[in-house]
């Protein structure tokens, strides 16, 4: 059937390649102007509930203006200088204006998101399905960076997720809607009983609620059973990347490594190896 032609072009490793590689390049504006708003917003309910004149944020910001520009000069970047991948990689990393250096952090989460991408069609094949699962690839992605960044994980992001893993099982994509289930409501329970018994031995937060909800998002897609397998993979990568941090010297006296990003790059490892696999690791299988 021709229509069946068409759609294994479309979700073929290329394709979806070439739409991480648009899709990543969004990431980055979100990772980058998402706490920023979220900033702006703070200081505005602040201020109306002190009842202090409203704050002087400057020109409006939203995920969509202004276009990019550079954060040296302001250059507003031409089509070809904005391409994914290929803008940076001609520029050599500068900006065409100022020659002031561009992070390489931009390229690397657009050429992620387009590997990420593309092995979903290794994963799940030429199956609509892998369209719900790139959604939770890149939501991932966004929260991981503004986490690592900020440490904060926005609702913004994580709710959705949260919800968009329930809806996904009703539909039949995922798992049994009571797996589902169980699993958003085991992820929260689980890092929230950590954190109160961590509170309660050493009256310090260990985390912050934010973890609570991306684990609980991460169970709604992935199952109660995959919860501990990710807690592990993500205790054991955090803790290793503490330590390096530590010993290059730079992680800061009083600031900790978030644990959203390590939650979130557990969540993708246990979705490429599949829960076969993961339970086979873990000797359950
Ligand atoms: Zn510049």
């Amino acid at each position: 059937m021709p229509s069946d032609t068409f759609l294994d072009l479309l979700l073929s490793a290329p394709v979806l390649g070439l739409l991480g590689l648009l899709i990543g390049s969004f990431l980055n504006v979100v990772i980058h102007r998402l706490p920023q708003m979220m900033e702006r917003d703070w200081r505005r309910e602040s201020a109306e509930l002190l009842e202090l004149s409203a704050p002087d944020d400057g020109p409006p910001l939203s995920l969509l203006r202004p276009g990019s520009h550079c954060p040296h000069c302001g250059h507003v970047l031409r089509w070809h200088e904005n391409l994914p991948l290929i803008g940076w990689l001609r520029l050599r990393g500068r900006c065409a204006a100022c020659s002031g250096p561009i992070s390489p952090r931009y390229p690397l989460v657009e050429g992620l998101t387009a590997l990420l991408f593309a092995s979903l069609a290794w994963r799940f094949g030429a199956d609509p399905v892998l369209l719900a699962w790139a959604g939770f690839v890149a939501v991932l992605i966004a929260a991981a960076g503004i986490d690592w960044d900020t440490t904060l994980l926005p609702d913004s992001l994580t709710q959705p997720l949260l919800w968009a893993g329930l809806v996904v099982a009703a539909l039949g994509w995922t798992l049994p809607l009571d797996q589902a289930l169980w699993g958003a409501v085991a992820g929260y329970g689980a890092l929230w009983t950590v954190f109160w018994l961590f509170k309660l031995v050493t009256g310090k937060d260990g985390m912050g609620a934010g973890d609570f909800k991306l684990l609980a998002a991460l169970g709604a897609w992935l199952g109660p059973a995959m919860l501990l397998p990710v807690v592990l993979a993500a205790s054991l990568i955090g803790a290793l990347v503490g330590l390096g941090l530590k010993a290059g010297g730079q992680l800061r006296e009083g600031r900790y490594v978030p644990f959203g990003p390590f939650l979130a790059g557990a969540g993708l490892l246990v979705l490429y190896a599949g829960p076969q696999r993961v339970s086979g690791w873990m000797g359950w299988a």
